[in-house]
């Protein structure tokens, strides 16, 4: 399994913002919204694309398009779809699978309560997007669907991630090794007894949409 922490004054400014107690929610969405963004640039950097050729006002270009199938991009509900527009904003033609999934926070395991996602992902590359890594159940329980579903390789953006997380996640997928590949603004020191990231930002989902 691979791991990219992104490393930009950027991200890094965007993050210190985002963990800031003080930080309300409207303020909290657009700079997260803002963070997906700078780690979709990072994400998609193998995305396939297929060679196409346009005609410019002076002569023929050479460039690219998107391949097809188009990339699925995943929120987990609720905290990922504070993530979804961000990443669709630099992946227009991507189309959208949901995953709803809750930790229960006796066991901290994930339990999965919806699902809309196609039943046959074979060629596509798949993006699923939830802001914290924390113990990596939810998102092992995630990327394992997909690969059910047939998805060629998965590359999962966090804002935040935990050694714990990362370490269950290269358990899950790296022996035998499987197409995983994780992208996060910052990897944190470690979970408390709770299950939450130290230092984290607090719980992602609140922070995001208030408590409910
Ligand atoms: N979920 C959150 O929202 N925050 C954490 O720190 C861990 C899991």
């Amino acid at each position: 399994m691979r791991t990219l922490v992104v490393d930009h004054p950027l991200v890094a400014h965007k993050l210190t913002v985002l963990r800031d107690v003080q930080t309300d929610s409207p303020t909290f969405r657009r700079l997260a919204d803002e963070l997906v963004t700078l780690l979709a640039y990072e994400a998609t950097r193998d995305v396939r694309v297929t060679d196409v050729t346009v005609q410019t006002p002076l002569a023929p270009a050479h460039g690219v398009r998107l391949a097809r199938p188009a990339p699925l991009v995943v929120p987990i509900l609720r905290a990922g779809l504070g993530m979804l527009d961000g990443m669709t904003r630099l992946l227009p033609t991507a189309e959208v699978g949901f995953l709803g999934m809750i930790r229960d926070e006796g066991t901290l395991t994930a339990q999965t309560y919806a699902t809309r996602l196609p039943e046959d992902l074979s060629g596509r590359q798949c993006y699923v997007v939830d802001p914290m890594l924390a113990t990596g159940g939810t998102l092992a329980a995630a990327i394992e669907l997909l690969f059910e579903r047939g998805a060629d390789d998965v590359t999962a953006l966090c804002l935040l991630a935990a050694p714990e997380g990362l370490a269950l996640l290269d358990k899950t997928f790296g022996e035998p090794a499987r197409p995983v590949r994780v992208v996060t603004a910052a990897l944190d020191e470690r979970l408390n007894e709770n299950g939450y990231i130290v230092p984290g930002l607090g719980d992602a989902g609140d922070r995001l949409y208030g408590v409910v």
